[in-house]
């Protein structure tokens, strides 16, 4: 996975190859499905959501440019996949995920790997976690239709968000109230969920 998805396709930053490396991506997938875990595309995670593509999670991360002092949001924790990634490159991580099986499972994968820094809520992402804020970085791996404002004021002021808005893969960076919005592809996601809509 490493050699052909990740350092073959022009992802070759060492942290990011290390932390890659370095986690179990079969621990976080469904039994049924983990024969998968390691090839070149989504596996299904059970009702209806999916852990991305290595290669997506691999160059999101990169985008976000993760330092070792940063405290990072994400927005969809999923299997707690992207979460271990994450955790192994910044200071602390900040996971919400709106079903709670999927949050619990990936408590509970992300507990038995180890990973102590990590701070878990369930609840509609489209909120944030303003008690923590402001976030050196935010991550969104579930897709909305347009920027969630709350995030973006999450944000610290230089700080940058990694998003699919829609089908596109944008990084949005905070210049004061300004937001510098750069695209980087198309992407599929699924759909970050509006719980009032
Ligand atoms: N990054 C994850 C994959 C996430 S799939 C991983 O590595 O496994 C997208 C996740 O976003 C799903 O678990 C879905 O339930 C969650 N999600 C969708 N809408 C949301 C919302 N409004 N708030 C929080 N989580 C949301």
């Amino acid at each position: 996975m490493i050699e052909e998805q990740i350092r073959g396709r022009g992802l070759d930053e060492p942290r990011l190859i290390e932390a890659m490396g370095a986690v179990p991506r079969h621990r976080f997938i469904p039994e049924a499905y983990r024969a998968q875990a390691y090839e070149d595309c989504a596996v299904s995670l059970d009702l209806g959501q999916t852990v991305s593509q290595p290669y997506i999670v691999g160059l999101m991360t990169r985008l976000l440019g993760v330092n070792e002092l940063d405290r990072i949001l994400e927005i969809g924790t999923g299997s707690g996949y992207q979460t271990a990634i994450l955790a192994r490159l910044a200071r602390s991580v900040y996971t919400v995920e709106r079903l709670s099986v999927l949050g619990q499972r990936a408590r509970e994968t992300l507990e038995s790997l180890g990973y102590d820094d990590i701070h878990y809520r369930i609840g509609d992402g489209h909120g944030g976690w303003p008690e923590e804020a402001p976030f050196d970085g935010i991550i969104v791996t579930a897709a909305p239709s347009v920027l969630p404002e709350a995030l973006f004021r999450q944000l610290k002021s230089g700080g940058r968000m990694v998003i699919p808005i829609g089908e596109e893969l944008y990084t949005v960076t905070r210049s004061g109230d300004e937001a510098v919005k750069v695209h980087h592809g198309g992407v599929r996601f699924v759909p970050m969920v509006e719980d009032g809509a």
